[in-house]
Order: C-alpha cells, then sequence, then structure tokens
C-alpha cells in the first residue's frame, strides 16, 4: 500500500471535535493530518447547530410578522417560503464552511478526503494510502438512532430530512422531545404546521429541570404544539396520505403526513477497526479515561463518539484538551457540569450546573429563587415570558442556573461564569446589570437569594 506519509497527529473525522483539535495541534507545532469523508465541519456545520439555528430565526421572523400587530406594525404576513428559507441557510452555511475550509488551510494542516480505517495502534488507512501517527484521534462523530425504523426520507424522516424540505407539511409528529425534537417542533409550528411531540418520559427536555420543562410544556400548549408524554411509541404504519402513529397503551394512532425521529443520535464506530486495534466501545461509544484516551497505544477519542455531552462546544473544549495533552501541556480536565445546555425553541431554555434533582441527590442543602421574566422591563419589552432560576448552596456558592424566555440562551454566559467561578449569590448582587436587559433577571434572582430583593416580593 502507497505511503499516505508521518505524521504528529492523525485525526479520522473533521466535526467538531476533529478540526478543533486539528487547529490547535498545528498551533502547538504539530504536524498534523485530517480525514474527512464527507465535509470538513461534520455535523454540527453542515447538518446541526447552524442550519437548525437559521430554520429557528426564520421561525422567529414569521413569528413577528405574523404577530406584528402586537408590536403595532402593520405587515402581512403571508406564509413560509420554503426555497427562500433554504436559502437563507445554505448562505449561512456555505459561508462559514468557506472560514473553516481557509483557517484550516492557514494552519497548514494535511486534509485528506475519503472514508479512513484504524488499521493498526498507530496508523489509519484511506483508500491505499496508510497514515502514520505518533497519534491518532478518533472523531467520527454520531447519526441519527431509527429504532429500526425504515426512514424512507419522506413521510418517515429524520433531523437531516428535515433540514431540506422543500415545503412545510400539514401535520407532523415528531417522535422524541428531547432538544432536536423540541426545537424541530418549534421550527414546524412557526412555520404553520400541527405538531405532536410524542414522548416516552414523563416531560419534555427530560434532562432539565423540572420546572423549567414543565413551564416549556405551558408555552408549547399555548403555541398550539401538542404533546403526549409518557407515553412510548409502539409502533409506525405508512399511509397513502402520510404516517399512522401508534403509541404504547391503545389509544387512537396519530396521523400526520410526516414522522419525524429524533430519539437521539449513536456513535459511529462499527466497522472502523477501532475494536480490532483493541479499543473498547460500550453501546458504540468510545470508552476514554479522564484524559480522553482510549487505553490503546496513543489513540485518542473525542466529541459524540465518547460518552460525554453531545454537543459541539463539548467537541471543541475536547479536541483542544487532547491536543494539549499530546504537547504535554497538562491542561486542567474539563468540568462537564459547568457545560452550558441551550435548547434554541421559542421560548429558549438554558441551563448551566445542577438541576434541583441533581442538588438534592448529591446532598446539597439549598436554596433557589426562580425569578418570573414579569418583572423584567427587557422581556416585557419582546413580549416574551418565562423564568430564571437559580440554585444556590446553603451559606454557599451557586450550583445551578436554569432560564427559559425568548432569547435566554445567550444569558448562559454570564450564568456559566457565576457557576464556574464559584461565585456566592451575594456577589453576583454586587454586580450592577444594565437596564433595560434579560442579564438583569440573573442580577435580581441573585439579589434576592442575598436577601435585599428589587422586583420581587
Ligand atoms: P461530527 O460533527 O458528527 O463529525 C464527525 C465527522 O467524521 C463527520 O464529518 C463525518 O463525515 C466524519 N467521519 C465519520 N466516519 C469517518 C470515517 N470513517 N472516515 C472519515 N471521516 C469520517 N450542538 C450544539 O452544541 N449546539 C447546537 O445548537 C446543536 N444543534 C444540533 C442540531 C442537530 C439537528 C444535530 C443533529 C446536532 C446538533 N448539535 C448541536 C450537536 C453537534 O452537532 C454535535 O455534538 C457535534 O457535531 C459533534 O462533533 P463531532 O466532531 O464529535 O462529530
Amino acid at each position: 500500500s502507497e505511503n499516505g506519509g508521518t505524521f504528529d497527529l492523525v485525526i479520522l473525522g473533521a466535526g467538531s471535535g476533529g478540526y478543533a483539535a486539528a487547529i490547535r495541534a498545528s498551533e502547538l507545532g504539530m504536524k498534523v493530518a485530517l480525514i474527512e469523508k464527507n465535509k470538513l465541519g461534520g455535523t454540527c456545520l453542515h447538518v446541526g447547530c447552524i442550519p437548525t439555528k437559521a430554520l429557528l430565526h426564520s421561525a422567529e421572523v414569521a413569528d413577528a410578522a405574523r404577530d406584528s400587530e402586537t408590536f403595532g406594525v402593520k405587515a402581512d404576513f403571508q406564509g413560509i417560503d420554503m426555497p427562500g428559507v433554504n436559502a437563507y441557510k445554505d448562505k449561512v452555511v456555505n459561508r462559514m464552511y468557506r472560514g473553516l475550509t481557509g483557517l484550516i488551510k492557514a494552519h497548514g494542516i494535511t486534509v485528506v478526503e475519503g472514508e479512513g480505517r484504524l488499521t493498526g495502534p498507530d496508523e489509519v488507512t484511506v483508500g491505499g494510502a496508510v497514515y502514520k501517527g505518533a497519534n491518532i484521534l478518533l472523531a467520527t462523530g454520531s447519526v441519527p438512532k431509527t429504532l429500526g425504523l425504515d426512514i424512507d426520507g419522506e413521510k418517515v424522516i429524520t433531523s437531516e430530512q428535515a433540514l431540506e424540505m422543500q415545503s412545510v407539511p400539514q401535520s407532523v409528529v415528531v417522535l422524541g422531545g428531547g432538544v432536536i425534537g423540541v426545537e424541530f417542533a418549534s421550527v414546524y409550528r412557526s412555520y404553520g404546521a400541527e405538531v405532536t411531540i410524542v414522548e416516552a418520559l414523563p416531560h419534555l427536555l427530560p434532562l432539565e429541570d423540572e420546572s423549567t420543562s414543565k413551564q416549556l410544556e405551558r408555552a408549547f400548549r399555548k403555541r398550539g404544539i401538542k404533546y403526549e408524554l409518557g407515553t412510548p411509541f409502539e409502533s409506525v404504519k405508512t399511509t397513502d396520505s402520510g404516517v399512522s402513529v401508534s403509541l404504547q397503551g391503545g389509544g387512537k394512532p396519530l396521523e400526520a403526513d410526516v414522522l419525524l425521529v429524533a430519539i437521539g443520535r449513536g456513535p459511529v464506530s462499527e466497522g472502523l477497526g477501532f475494536e480490532d486495534a483493541g479499543v473498547q466501545l460500550e453501546r458504540g461509544f468510545v470508552q476514554v479515561d479522564e484524559n480522553l484516551h482510549t487505553g490503546v497505544g496513543s489513540i485518542y477519542a473525542v466529541g459524540d463518539l465518547i460518552p460525554t455531552l453531545q454537543l459541539a462546544h463539548v467537541g471543541f473544549a475536547e479536541g483542544i484538551y487532547v491536543a494539549e495533552q499530546i504537547a504535554g501541556l497538562n491542561p486542567p480536565a474539563i468540568d462537564y457540569d459547568g457545560v452550558p445546555r441551550i435548547t434554541y425553541s421559542e421560548p429558549e431554555v438554558a441551563s448551566v450546573g445542577l438541576t434541583s434533582a441533581k442538588a438534592k441527590e448529591k446532598g446539597y442543602e439549598t436554596v433557589e429563587l426562580d425569578y418570573n421574566l414579569g418583572g423584567n422591563g427587557k422581556s416585557q419589552i419582546l413580549q416574551t415570558q418565562g423564568s430564571v432560576k437559580v440554585i444556590a448552596q446553603k451559606d454557599g456558592p451557586v450550583l445551578g442556573v436554569h432560564m427559559i424566555g425568548s432569547r435566554v440562551g445567550e444569558l448562559t454566559a454570564e450564568g456559566q461564569l457565576i457557576y464556574n467561578w464559584e461565585a456566592l449569590p451575594s456577589e453576583v448582587a454586587q454586580l450592577v446589570h444594565p437596564h433595560p436587559t434579560q442579564s438583569e433577571a440573573l442580577g435580581e434572582a441573585h439579589l434576592a437569594l442575598a436577601g435585599k430583593p428589587l422586583h420581587v416580593h
């Protein structure tokens, strides 16, 4: 076989985790090969974070146009033009893609196009060429789970086809009330579809604080989004006009044009030589130690392929961490509890740190304050409802921040500093927040926790 070259680091997969590692490693002076079978940028850029947020922004514009009279503006909302939405979305993705391609090139990283396979503890083979690496990074990411359902791409779809819709369906059943399901439900509803979410667990966004989930459920109900909670899915039949979805426990099947399957994502780890090289898998996820090392040779793994939070910013952080680890910089471990989590639906849901339930489970004695956005001027200007809930240790630091409302995702920037610096509510209460912003709600919650509530009683 042909000699592809010898590198300090060979990376399999150029998504968030892989390309971040490539950039950091090249900054640290390493010779890097980055192998990608599809497109630089991976899921997040092409079929994840960026295109979904573009669809959600069009949704926000549509809602504003539809509700313009609320703000005293006369506009004549005529509906959604999907080709126009897609053109806008593609423009954003293509611009980011060009930028990333330029960045990778500017760093002198060797990009290899093709499907790679681990063919030994220190080599990856692509086609006939062998790329030798003093270090190897597995970053092959994830794909939608399908529960064995037949994804025909028209009536039964995953997020990948939902991002390419050519017209808005009249009705959709969304299977799964996690982040991706909730975001698409929000998009479909704003675009005018009848939407029903089916979730096996008792709440939407089951990983979030229960009080936030309940508020989201209320907000969705007001928006006309239906949901069946605590009702596992049983089966789906395609019909002439769409799908018929049966739930466990009987009852009338749900009829819709489209079934969106959003029940989570599974790692891409099969048939790539991982196990032959001695890499351990569990439910398909590559097992790593706290250094993100697989325990085999100099093979590391990051991103959706390992059983940490499936988020782009986690992939970035893990990629940087591995590059620094290899360079001997001894980077501090990633604090996964301190990673912000955002669902970009309308309303948005955002959190950092522990939920009430998790804090109890860990044995903390806590105090909580749930500040209603009804008292926040900017939220009234935006006509959004929601709250900012702060959980603190009794006489101690903040343990968690949980928010719901339009645009509250941006507030995680402050919530994250508060949490990660283990700030006391009294210390945050000292900070003068700008008026009128939604960040004031964070300030107000901490003022109240510090015993000097201003716009709360
Ligand atoms: P990926 O991005 O999946 O990249 C893996 C890459 O490896 C791919 O490009 C693939 O082609 C390549 N590859 C796989 N096998 C091989 C092989 N054998 N040879 C060569 N190349 C290979 N996260 C957020 O933080 N915020 C969001 O708003 C957000 N929204 C999302 C919305 C949707 C609809 C989806 C699906 C995901 C979203 N995510 C979001 C999650 C985010 O996209 C992932 O966490 C992130 O992309 C994981 O990065 P990764 O590098 O591990 O894997």
